[in-house]
C-alpha cells in the first residue's frame, strides 16, 4: 500500500486553499503534485489537463520526471496510458507499464525508470479536466485502495483544474489574480453560437444605438420642418438604398441583394412613407412623423409571432435611421472600423454594409437568428460573426483588443501573447482566400504525374470569383437552398433561373455541380409550415424533402435545366438512400424536359444527374448507383454522421466524429471500386476532402476529383502536389486491412509524418 491513511488524503483536499496563496497557477499546480506524490509515496506524480482548443493534454506539473518536460509533453486522447484513461474516462492501474498495450513513453522524459503506473481522470460532472498520474520504480506498487484514494482527490481537485485548465490554455493566468476591486469580470473566452464561420482579431467597438440616438441628439427646433424637407429625405434615402443594393450586386451576392429590396418596398408602402406624409400634412414636424411611424411599425413586427417578420424589426429600424439622417442633411459616420469588431445588440443591415465598407472585420451580435438577413448579409461580406445572449453582448467590453474564432464559436477577450500567434497562422491563410496572389487553375498533378481536379464548395455567389482566384477548377457542389433560406417566400423559379445562369455564367464553362434543395434537419424555412420531427436528421429532409414536395422541387429543377441552356449541366441530389430515390428524382427531371419542350422554353435537354453518397444504404447499393447515375459525389459530412451514428452537431461526441473510421475508410474504396468499374465520375466533397491527413489514403483509394471550401482549394493543391501516388497507394492498403481505429490513426499519423511532419488536425482527439 503507498498512501498511509485516508485521513491524509482528505488533507489532501486542502489543496484547494493552497491555490488561494500561490502566486500562479503553475505554483499551485506545483505545490499540488509535490503534495500528492509525498502523501500517495510516489516517485512521480503529474497533472496533465486538457486543451480542448487544440485536443491535447498537456503536462502542467510534474515532480519525479525532467522537469523542462512540463508545458512540452502533449498527448492525444486515446495516446498512451494517460490519453487512454482520458479518452475512456477510466482508471488505468498498471503493474508494469512496459508490459502495457497502451504504454508509450515519452522520450526525454525518463519515465522509462518508472514500472507502476496509476492514471486517473480528473472529471467535472461530464467534463473530462484532465488526468492524475503518480508512477512509481517498483513494479505493482499501487493498490486499488491507491486508485480510489487517487480518485477522491481527482475529485476533491476537479473544479479548481478546471479553472486552471481553463486560464492556462488561455495563456493567461494573470487573470486569476485581477483585483477584487474589478467590477464585471469577464470570462476570457465567451462560447456562441457561429453565424458566419471565419476567423478575425482587433479591437472591440459598440456602435451608437440607431434612430434613437439620432433623434436624441438634436433638439426639436434644429430639425428641417418642411413637407418638402421630407419629400427630400425621402427620395435621398431610396437613392441610398438602391445604391447599397447595386453595391452588393457589385460584389454579386445573390441573397444580400434582397435585403434591400425589401427595405425599398417598406419604404414605398404606402402605409408607411404616406402615413409619414399624413402626419406632416396634419400639422406634425417630419423627424416626429418619421419617428411615430417608424415605432408602429416596429411595435407590430417585433411583436409578431412569426420569427421572420420579427426579424424585419431591424429593417425598419435602420430606415428610420435613414430617413432622419437624410432628413438632417449630412451625419455620415467618418472614421473607419479597420482593426475593429463590432460589438452590438442590435445591428441594421446598413450598418453591417457600412462597418464592412470602411473595413469592419467580425461582428458580436445578439438579437439576431443564425439565418437571419443581418447574419446572411455578414456571410455575404465574409464578416465572421458570432451570436451571444444578449447579457453577454452587453458584458463584452468596450475598446478591447479580442479574437474572434467563429470556426469553433470562441470569443478571446483580451488574449494572452501565446493565443495570438496561434491564431496569426490561421488569420494568414483566411486572408489568402481574399486578398491573396492568384493560384493558376486547372487540374494540378501529384509529384508522380496523376491527374487530379481540386473544384470548390460554393455557398453564395459571392465566393465564385474567389475561388477561381485561389485555383479551383470549377464548382464541384453549389449548396443551393442558401437563397431559400434568406427569404420570406420560396425563390420563385425566375430567381432562381437567374443566380443558377450567373453561376455558369461566372464558371465560364468550368464543371458546376447543382445540388438541388437541402433542406431539413437543421436547415428550416422558417415561411415554410413543417411539422415538428423527433429526429430531424432522419426525417424530411433533402432529395426526400423535394420528392414529397414535387411543386418546389419542380420549380428549381425547370430553373437549373433553364439556366443551362448552351452550357453542360449537372444536377445532383441529397441524400439519396436507394435506387429508387435516384430514379424517382430522375423522374421529376424527365417530367420538366417534357414540359419545357411542350412550353418551348430554351433549356439544357440533357443534364447529367448524380447522387450524392451520404448514407450507409446508398453506400450499400453503391455498384446499382453507379450504373444508373451519370456521376456520384460523396459527402463525408453525412456520410461520417449517419455511418458512425454521431450528430455532426453534437459537440459532446465531437471526439467519435472520426472520418478515418475504418468503416468509412472501406466505404470510400468500395464506392471508389464502383465508380470505376462503370467508369462513373467520382468526386469527394465532405470536409474530410480539406484534410491534409487523409488525402493521401484518398488519391491511393482512387479518388481524382476534390471540392473542398474555396480557401482551402491551394492547400488542397499543394498537398495534392507533394505527393507521390504509389506510395500513397500502399498506404491506402494498409489502412484498409486494419480494423481499428488506433490503428488507422497511428498509420496516418506515421504517413503525414513521413511526408514533411505534419501535426495530423484530423487526428487530434
Ligand atoms: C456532406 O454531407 O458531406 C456535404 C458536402 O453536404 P452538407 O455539408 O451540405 O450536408
Ligand atoms: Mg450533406
Amino acid at each position: 500500500m503507498a498512501y498511509q491513511n485516508i485521513e491524509e488524503i482528505c488533507s489532501i483536499a486542502e489543496l484547494a486553499s493552497l491555490f488561494e496563496r500561490s502566486g500562479s497557477i503553475r505554483e499551485f499546480l506545483q505545490t499540488s503534485v509535490s503534495v500528492i506524490a509525498y502523501h500517495m509515496r510516489a516517485a512521480v506524480c503529474s497533472i496533465y489537463l486538457y486543451d480542448e482548443q487544440r485536443q491535447r493534454l498537456v503536462l502542467r506539473a510534474n515532480q519525479g520526471l525532467e522537469s523542462a518536460m512540463v508545458g512540452k509533453i502533449e498527448l492525444r486522447p486515446g495516446e498512451g496510458i494517460v490519453g487512454t484513461a482520458f479518452r475512456e474516462m477510466r482508471t488505468l492501474r498498471v503493474a508494469r507499464a512496459r508490459e502495457s498495450s497502451y504504454y508509450k513513453p515519452v522520450p526525454g522524459s525518463g519515465e522509462e525508470r518508472y514500472e507502476a503506473f496509476l492514471a486517473v481522470p480528473i472529471m467535472l460532472g461530464t467534463e473530462r479536466v484532465g488526468v492524475l498520474v503518480v508512477q512509481d520504480p517498483q513494479a505493482d506498487y499501487f493498490t486499488p485502495n491507491d486508485a480510489r484514494a487517487l480518485k477522491a482527490i481527482a475529485a476533491q481537485l476537479a473544479g479548481t483544474m478546471d479553472n486552471a485548465r481553463l486560464f492556462m490554455n488561455m495563456g493567461r493566468e494573470e487573470i486569476l489574480r485581477a483585483p477584487a476591486s474589478a467590477a464585471r469580470p469577464v470570462a476570457p473566452v465567451i462560447q456562441g453560437e457561429v453565424a458566419v464561420p471565419g476567423i478575425a482579431s482587433g479591437r472591440t467597438f459598440t456602435p451608437r444605438k440607431p434612430y434613437e440616438s439620432l433623434l436624441a441628439g438634436y433638439a426639436d427646433a434644429d430639425w428641417p420642418s418642411r413637407p418638402e424637407d421630407f419629400e427630400r429625405a425621402l427620395a435621398t434615402t431610396e437613392q441610398e438604398i438602391k445604391k447599397l443594393q447595386r453595391e452588393l450586386e457589385e460584389k454579386a451576392s445573390d441573397v444580400a441583394s434582397m435585403i434591400f429590396s425589401a427595405h425599398l418596398m417598406i419604404l414605398k408602402d404606402d402605409a408607411f412613407s404616406g402615413a409619414m406624409r399624413q402626419l406632416i400634412t396634419a400639422g406634425m414636424p417630419p423627424h416626429k412623423a418619421i419617428v411615430e411611424v417608424i415605432n408602429k411599425y416596429v411595435r407590430l413586427f417585433s411583436g409578431s409571432t412569426n420569427p421572420h417578420l420579427r426579424e424585419k424589426t431591424q429593417d425598419v429600424k435602420d430606415l428610420g435611421h435613414r430617413l432622419l439622417s437624410s432628413l438632417r442633411g449630412a451625419d455620415a459616420q467618418t472614421h473607419g472600423y479597420e482593426d475593429h469588431l463590432i460589438v452590438a445588440t442590435d445591428l441594421l443591415p446598413s450598418d453591417i454594409m457600412r462597418f464592412a465598407a470602411q473595413g469592419a472585420g467580425g461582428l458580436i451580435l445578439s438579437g439576431s437568428g443564425s439565418t437571419s438577413h443581418v447574419a446572411i448579409l455578414a456571410r455575404s461580406l465574409g464578416l465572421p460573426t458570432l451570436l451571444l445572449d444578449e447579457a453577454v453582448v452587453q458584458r463584452v467590453p468596450e475598446d478591447t483588443p479580442v479574437i474572434l474564432d467563429a470556426n469553433q464559436g470562441n470569443l478571446y477577450i483580451s488574449p494572452s501573447a501565446e493565443i495570438m500567434e496561434r491564431y496569426g497562422e490561421l488569420l494568414a491563410a483566411q486572408q489568402e482566400m481574399r486578398t491573396g496572389e492568384e493560384v493558376p487553375g486547372g487540374p494540378v498533378r501529384t509529384a508522380d504525374g496523376v491527374e487530379i481536379r481540386v473544384m470548390a464548395n460554393i455557398n453564395l455567389i459571392s465566393e465564385l470569383q474567389p475561388s477561381l482566384r485561389l485555383g479551383a477548377d470549377g464548382v464541384g457542389l453549389y449548396r443551393s437552398e442558401f437563397p431559400f433560406i434568406v427569404r420570406n417566400d420560396f425563390p420563385p423559379e425566375e430567381e432562381q433561373y437567374r443566380i443558377y445562369r450567373k453561376i455558369l455564367s461566372e464558371m465560364q464553362g468550368r464543371d458546376v455541380l447543382f445540388r438541388t434543395l437541402d433542406i431539413g434537419g437543421d436547415k428550416m424555412l422558417s415561411y415554410f409550415p413543417h411539422v415538428t420531427e423527433a429526429n430531424p436528421f432522419l426525417g424530411l429532409r433533402a432529395i426526400r424533402f423535394s420528392l414529397h414536395h414535387k411543386g418546389i422541387f419542380s420549380e428549381q429543377i425547370r430553373a437549373m435545366l433553364r439556366a443551362g441552356h448552351g452550357f453542360e449541366l449537372k444536377i445532383m441530389f441529397p441524400l439519396v438512400s436507394s435506387v429508387d430515390d435516384y430514379l424517382q428524382a430522375a423522374g421529376v427531371v424527365k417530367e420538366c424536359l417534357e414540359t419545357l419542350r411542350h412550353e418551348g422554353i430554351a433549356h439544357n435537354a440533357a443534364p447529367k444527374l448524380g447522387v450524392m453518397v451520404e448514407l450507409p444504404s446508398a453506400v450499400g447499393v453503391i455498384e446499382e448507383l453507379a450504373r444508373e447515375a451519370d456521376f456520384i459525389s460523396i459527402g463525408t459530412n453525412d456520410l461520417v454522421q449517419y455511418m458512425l451514428a454521431v450528430d455532426r452537431t453534437n459537440r459532446l461526441i465531437r471526439d467519435m466524429y472520426q472520418c478515418s473510421h475504418p468503416a468509412i475508410l472501406r466505404a470510400i474504396r468500395r464506392i471508389a471500386d464502383a465508380a470505376a468499374r462503370e467508369s462513373t465520375p467520382l468526386s469527394l466533397c465532405g470536409d474530410a476532402a480539406a484534410d491534409p491527413v487523409l488525402i493521401p489514403f484518398f488519391v491511393g483509394a482512387g479518388l481524382r476529383t476534390f471540392s473542398v471550401a474555396p480557401y482551402s482549394v491551394p492547400m488542397v493543391r499543394r498537398a495534392i502536389q507533394n505527393l507521390d501516388s504509389c506510395p500513397a497507394r500502399e498506404h491506402a492498403e494498409k489502412l484498409l486491412g486494419m480494423g481499428r481505429l488506433e490503428h488507422v490513426n497511428a498509420e496516418l499519423s506515421r504517413f503525414a509524418a513521413a511526408s514533411g511532419g505534419v501535426t495530423p488536425p484530423s487526428l487530434q482527439g
